[in-house]
């Protein structure tokens, strides 16, 4: 983007978790060995964490979108190394943005704590993703001024995708050194730990769906017999993150 406002502060400083890479892999049925060889900060992401941003990103491409990425770093200490696991991707429903701009608004960023707080509190904004429809996948000036004033640490991430071009580029840490295809893991989580906003077992029909039951009656604790934004949002939300229903019946 070129003008920019898409920031974070933490009001306390996240520190990496002490994790096992080998543990994690063995956990998520991947492949340890081979990813161990691989040296540096490796990122894992959810599957449907990254289909959901590819969609999102993808459902308009006459301007810039975004959103953040959430989940948990974590420090391998025998391995001295990092690795990020992103669990979910919060696309910003609000944001302001134009073909090479984007500005994430105040009610975006209420909507993003607000649905972290409830749904995901053991986890964490790691890093922000954005669109550059049609201009190829880079870091430009402002994408660089501002992960290193708000996505500084050396497990911050950032996802530039251009869904025109259909390409994705991964940078990490203050000077978004880039992650080629050995570092970015996606997997899928055992399905016990997986957040659910709506239960895995509802059945959603289209009508449902569209009338807001189901996810709203879930998450808009009290409030979703009107027609409120954070309705609205959640709805959208659980629509681009794929929750409640499976990508081919929201098709
Ligand atoms: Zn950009």
């Amino acid at each position: 983007m070129s003008t920019s406002s898409v920031e974070w502060q933490d009001t306390e400083e996240l520190k990496p978790r002490a994790a096992s890479l080998a543990d994690f892999c063995s956990q998520n049925k991947l492949p340890g060995k081979q990813i161990q060889q691989t040296p540096g900060t490796l990122a894992f992401i959810e599957k449907k964490a990254i289909e959901s941003l590819h969609d999102f990103l993808a459902h308009d491409m006459s301007r810039e979108h975004g959103g953040v990425l959430v989940g948990e770093p974590f420090f391998d200490a025998a391995q001295n190394r990092h690795f990020v696991v992103i669990r979910t991707a919060i696309p910003a429903l609000e944001s302001e943005g134009s073909s090479v701009h984007l500005q994430f608004t105040p009610e975006t960023w209420e909507f993003i704590s607000g649905l972290i707080e409830e749904d995901f509190p053991e986890l964490a904004i790691i890093g922000w993703y954005h669109s550059h429809p049609g201009l190829g996948v880079f870091m430009s000036g402002t994408d660089r001024a501002t992960q290193k004033a708000f996505y500084n640490h050396p497990w911050n991430l950032a996802v530039v995708v251009d869904p025109i071009a259909h390409k994705t580029g991964w940078f990490c840490g203050a000077d978004c050194e880039v992650l080629d295809q050995l570092h970015v893991i996606s997997y899928t989580e055992p399905v016990t730990t997986v957040p659910a906003v709506a239960s895995p077992t509802q059945e959603i029909s289209s009508v449902e769906m569209n009338t807001g039951k189901g996810i709203a009656l879930k998450t808009c604790n009290g409030c979703c017999l009107s027609d409120c934004w954070r309705r609205r949002s959640w709805w959208e939300y659980g629509f681009w993150a794929g929750i409640g229903f499976d990508r081919e019946q929201r098709r």
